[in-house]
């Protein structure tokens, strides 16, 4: 049995909403909402939902690229939001992010080779001496040639940028990469060919990964769990085979109802969800789906559903489970 390598405990992340002349704090966004997990070393937990449920802040409040509002983040049991800036410096290469536009997170003026070597020197991971050799290294592993490393980053395909972008993240020898959406913004062909890599360089080197994507059929294949996300709060967290054949929360059956079936011959009901996803700054009482769930009772409005075990780790939010 794997190690627990991170351990996400009542997370709660609040943006404040500033109004009138003196910018005076009259409400919240809920992006992150009490959301509770752990990952195992080498695991795969693909994270899924509407845009705008959360899924990215949670990535990045995680890693405290954002502050936390309330709740526990254990790195190798270490509480990261208890470490000071010198104990975070140091754990940081061991948690990286892959982004979804690789364009915009690399910076235009460096080389491929200056990018992907900036962090180890920063960190004086590697003597100066060696970082070209690790870098050539990195760059081969992720499919680029060797002489990559003299070009910019505008000479390259979506595909390739992204595959700097996961050389970026490899050269720190990491253990944890959270990828948020990161083959969202390219062609199908090449998504397979990123998502086959990254599941490579996991089978290599044991990595971690929090994969985030709107996409059930890119996580149904890279994961080994899935937890589905809706306005700040996980409502289903399962093994993937258990989730896509048993799905217990009727927005998670909504969500796969409209996932195709690559067989013609066969149908599936599809569940359309009536009304918009409700503001997060403003979430229903009770349920947080309870304005768009047809399965709704008395009770859903009223009390918040616990979010627990109910056999063989599949976890639910739902009083009708
Ligand atoms: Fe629907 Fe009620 Fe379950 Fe929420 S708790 S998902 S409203 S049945």
């Amino acid at each position: 049995m794997a190690e627990t390598l991170l351990k996400v405990e009542n997370l709660k992340k609040y943006f404040p909403i500033k109004a009138g002349v003196f910018q005076r704090t009259v409400g919240y966004v809920k992006a992150v909402d009490d959301v509770s997990f752990e990952l195992k070393e080498g695991e795969t937990l693909g994270f899924v939902g509407e845009s705008g449920c959360g899924k990215s802040t949670t990535g990045r409040t995680i890693l405290r690229l954002l502050d936390k509002t309330d709740g526990s983040v254990y790195f190798e049991g270490k509480d990261i939001f208890k470490l000071s800036r010198k104990e975070l410096r140091s754990i940081r290469p061991k948690m990286q992010i892959i982004f979804q536009d690789p364009y915009s997170s690399l910076n235009p003026r460096m080389t491929v080779g200056e990018i992907i070597g900036e962090a180890l020197v920063d960190h004086g991971i590697v003597s100066k001496g060696e970082v070209k050799d690790r870098v050539l290294e990195a760059i081969e592993m992720c499919g680029l040639a060797p002489y990559h490393i003299r070009r910019y980053p505008h000479e390259f395909s979506g595909g390739q940028r992204q595959r700097i972008g996961i050389a970026r993240a490899l050269v720190l020898n990491p253990k944890f990469i959270v990828c948020d959406e990161p083959v969202s913004a390219l062609d199908v062909s090449i998504q397979s060919q990123i998502v086959n890599l990254l599941c490579d360089l996991q089978q290599k080197f044991g990595f971690s990964y929090m994969f985030i994507s709107h996409d059930l059929s890119v996580v149904k294949h890279i994961s080994h769990r899935v937890g589905v996300m809706y306005l700040g709060s996980l409502v289903e967290l399962a093994d993937k085979h258990e989730l896509y054949k048993n799905p217990l929360h009727p927005y998670t059956k909504a969500l796969l109802s409209a996932v195709p079936i690559p067989d013609p011959t066969l149908k599936r009901e599809r569940i359309i969800l009536q009304g918009d996803i409700p503001s997060p700054a403003n979430p229903p009482s009770g349920c947080k789906f309870h304005t768009r769930c047809p399965y709704k009772k008395d009770i859903c409005s009223q009390e918040i559903p616990k979010f627990r075990d109910v056999g063989g780790g599949h976890f639910v939010a739902c009083h009708l489970v």
